[in-house]
This record gives structure tokens, C-alpha cells and sequence, in this order.
């Protein structure tokens, strides 16, 4: 691959999000409105077929710039930033897995705006997101009936298609697993809406599959090739991704509030609010663990381009790379709970900062949990196994 220039990269994509992305950022978390305009200016600009190779009308960049504009977007807009990951994350699985012609069905047209996401989690296994009780059923000829009740699906009822993952037809087992590219049009598909503290323009809300008509060329892999697409292909891209927006989330924090810092002046004592000490203590904390998520970013980033030149499976990183979510979700909580602290009623008040704090409480939550994953992290590290999938429920 030629060398790429990050810092023109980070021009751009800064440049975008300027001019579109910041200024529609309050109005999406106030009216709980789905991103679509960002969207728009994005896959027109090419970000949205960021990690598309150029033979599929992408940009044909790598995991490094991918987390540079997801970083980007969510420093202005934590909604846009979740969609956008949960886009490119479907986008790059069809890209590892899938054959020419599903490339060619549901790649190229991103260019033009097409979205996608990913369907996986179930209430009957929670937070648990890669064990699911559904499960696909032949449907005669070549056609799959899939049945599910989904629990959350960012861009719900918005996108244009969902990488659905269930059980396979006649599975025995939780790691018999399909994917498959369900178009959101297709009869039998309803979804719920998305009342929340923060996000609120992502949409992440309930979608109910009731027996959807699935042709055999939309099976993503392998049947039963699940467990890898898990592993290999969904995880890798989306923790990058999620990561980065929680970086974004974390610096704008910090920002916002040295900007308030600053612009504040109290006339009794002739001070401005950057002449505490206190305050510039809060925004140091900040500031340290801020910088500590580019290097870490940059570096996975790069191992995960280096392993997909390789052909090798990039889920040998995953709990680098779920550390790294825990850690970045840490950071913008803490970062938005100073910011709010050092800005006083101002920052109380409805606004940007108030958003921010909201919006970061999503990263705690959001699969794997953060209590789910300092449990992987943990069991690897005294050498017990993940044992992702040896529930007693069947
Ligand atoms: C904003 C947002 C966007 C999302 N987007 C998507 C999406 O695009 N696609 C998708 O498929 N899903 C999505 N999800 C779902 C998400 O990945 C989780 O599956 C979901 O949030 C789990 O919620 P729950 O209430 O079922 O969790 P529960 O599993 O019931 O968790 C409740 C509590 O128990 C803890 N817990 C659960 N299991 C364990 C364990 N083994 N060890 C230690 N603690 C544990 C959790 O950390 C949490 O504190 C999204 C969720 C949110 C909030």
C-alpha cells in the first residue's frame, strides 16, 4: 500500500466535520434525530468506504485513517461516531468475508449513502452479544427463514441493511453460528424506538426479524463459519472504531472545558477561572489520560493493518484491543465529569458539555461492557480460559 499522510487525512475528515457534523450536533441530541445529513456528506466525500478497496469504489485506506475520522466524528458528534463505526464495521466484515458479488451488491453503493450495521444482541443473552438462541431454518429452494428478537441494532429502522447473526439451521451448540446481509426493506422486519440518556441520535433500539425471507446468496461465510466472522471480523474493526469515538468524546471534553476555563472572568477578584489551581489540576488529570488513548490507537490501528496484509486473523489482538475500548470509555467518562465539574452551572446547563457527559455513559455499556471485558482481561491473564460460550441455558 503507498504511504498515506495521516495528518492530511485528519485535515480533511476535520474539515468535514466543521462544516456539517459539529453544527447539526445539538440539534441531533435534542430532537433524538438519526444522523442522515452527516451521513449523506460523509459517503459523498468518500469516509464511508473508508476501509473499501478502490476496485469497490472505496478510499482503500487502512485501520490507522479509519480511526483517525472515527475519532474525528466523535469528538464533534457521539451519535454520528457510533453510526459511522457500526457502518464501516459491516462494510470491512463483508470485505474480510464476503464474496464478489455480495462486494459488489452492498460495498459499492456505500458511495451513494447506503448504511450498515450490525444485528447481533438478543435480551435472552444480554450484554452476551456474540451468544445468540435464535436460529436460522431452511426455508426450502434457496432461501433461509430467519426469526429474532434483537434487543439493541444502532441505526435501527435506519439502515438500509443489517449483518444479522443467529444460529445455524439445525445448530446443536452456541458456536454453530451464520451471518447473514439481511436488506432492511425485506417483509417482516419491524423495529422500536430509541429512548435514551445519551446517543440520542444513534438509534440503537429493538428490531423484531419474523420470518424473514433470506436468499442464500445473502448468507455472509460459511454456514457455521460464525464464530470466526466474530472473532475475526466484527470484533477487530468495531473496537478499534469504538474506541476512537470515546477518544474523540474524551478530547472534546477536554477542550470545551480549557476553552471555558479561559473565556471565564470573575470580576470580584479580577480572575479569570484558568487562575485556579484546582481547576487546572482537574484539567491536567484530563489531559494525561487523554494523550495516553492517540499513541495506543495509532499502534492497534496499525497492528490490525499489519495482520490484514498478512492474511492473518486479526482477532489474535482482541483483548489488546478490548482493552483498549475499556480504557478509552474510562477516559471520556472521567474527562466529561471534570469538564462538567471546572464549568460550573454553565456546563450543568443544556448544552454541549451536558451532552458529552451523557453520551459517555453509552462506552461503559456498550458490547463487551466494561465489566464484561476487564473479566475477559482478567481471566487471560491468570491463564483461565475466555469460555465465551459454555452458558447452561441452550
Ligand atoms: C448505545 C448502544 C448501542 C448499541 N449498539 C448495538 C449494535 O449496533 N448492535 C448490537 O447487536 N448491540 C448493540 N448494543 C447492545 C450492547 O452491545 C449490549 O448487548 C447491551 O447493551 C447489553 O445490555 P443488557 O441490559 O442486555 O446487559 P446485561 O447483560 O443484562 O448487563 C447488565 C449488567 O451486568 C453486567 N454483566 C453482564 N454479564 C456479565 C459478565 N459475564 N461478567 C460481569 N458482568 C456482567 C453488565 O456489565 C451490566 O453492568 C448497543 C447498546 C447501546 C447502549
Amino acid at each position: 500500500m503507498p504511504t498515506i499522510d495521516y495528518e492530511k487525512i485528519r485535515t480533511e475528515i476535520r474539515g468535514l466535520v466543521d462544516d456539517v457534523i459539529r453544527p447539526n450536533a445539538e440539534k441531533i441530541d435534542a430532537e433524538g434525530i438519526f444522523p442522515r445529513e452527516n451521513l449523506l456528506a460523509l459517503a459523498k466525500a468518500g469516509w464511508n468506504g473508508v476501509l473499501i478497496p478502490e476496485e469497490y469504489g472505496g478510499l482503500g485506506l487502512d485501520h490507522v485513517a479509519f480511526a483517525i475520522a472515527a475519532e474525528e466524528i466523535g469528538r464533534a458528534c457521539a451519535s454520528t461516531g457510533l453510526v459511522y463505526v457500526m457502518h464501516t464495521g459491516a462494510v470491512q466484515t463483508i470485505n474480510l468475508f464476503g464474496n464478489p458479488d455480495q462486494k459488489e451488491r452492498w460495498l459499492k453503493p456505500a458511495r451513494d449513502g447506503l448504511i450498515g450495521t450490525y444485528s447481533t444482541s438478543e435480551k435472552a443473552s444480554g450484554g452476551h452479544w456474540w451468544f445468540n438462541f435464535s436460529q436460522a431454518a431452511w426455508d426450502g429452494g434457496e432461501h433461509y427463514r430467519l426469526n429474532a428478537e434483537k434487543s439493541f441494532t444502532t441505526s435501527a429502522g435506519q439502515a438500509d441493511y443489517y449483518l444479522f447473526q443467529t444460529r445455524s439451521p439445525g445448530a446443536l451448540g452456541p458456536t454453530d453460528i451464520s451471518f447473514f446481509i439481511v436488506d432492511s426493506k425485506l417483509d417482516g422486519i419491524s423495529h422500536g424506538s430509541w429512548e435514551a440518556l445519551g446517543v440520542r441520535g444513534n438509534h440503537s433500539g429493538p428490531i423484531s426479524y419474523q420470518n424473514v425471507r433470506v436468499h442464500s446468496r445473502d448468507r455472509l461465510g460459511a454456514e457455521g463459519q460464525g464464530k470466526d466472522i466474530v472473532y475475526h471480523g466484527v470484533s477487530p474493526v468495531y473496537l478499534i472504531g469504538l474506541g476512537a469515538v470515546w477518544h474523540g468524546v474524551a478530547r472534546s471534553a477536554l477542550e470545551r472545558a480549557a476553552d471555558h476555563l479561559t473565556a471565564t472572568h470573575h470580576r470580584d477578584f479580577d480572575r479569570k477561572l484558568s487562575d485556579y489551581q484546582v481547576l487546572r489540576q482537574q484539567l491536567g488529570e484530563s489531559k494525561v489520560l487523554v494523550e495516553s488513548l492517540k499513541p495506543w490507537q495509532n499502534e492497534l490501528a496499525r497492528q490490525l493493518d499489519r495482520l490484514q496484509e498478512a492474511g492473518q486473523p486479526q482477532g489474535q489482538i482482541l483483548i489488546p484491543l478490548t482493552e483498549f475500548k475499556v480504557h478509552a470509555a474510562e477516559v471520556a467518562n472521567i474527562s466529561a465529569r471534570n469538564a462538567l465539574d471546572v464549568s460550573g452551572g454553565y456546563g450543568y446547563k443544556k448544552g454541549p458539555l451536558e451532552r458529552i457527559f451523557r453520551d459517555a455513559r453509552a462506552g461503559i455499556g456498550m458490547g463487551p461492557s466494561n465489566n464484561i471485558a476487564r473479566e475477559w482481561i482478567g481471566k487471560v491473564l491468570v491463564g483461565l480460559p475466555l469460555e465465551l460460550f459454555e452458558a447452561g441455558g441452550e
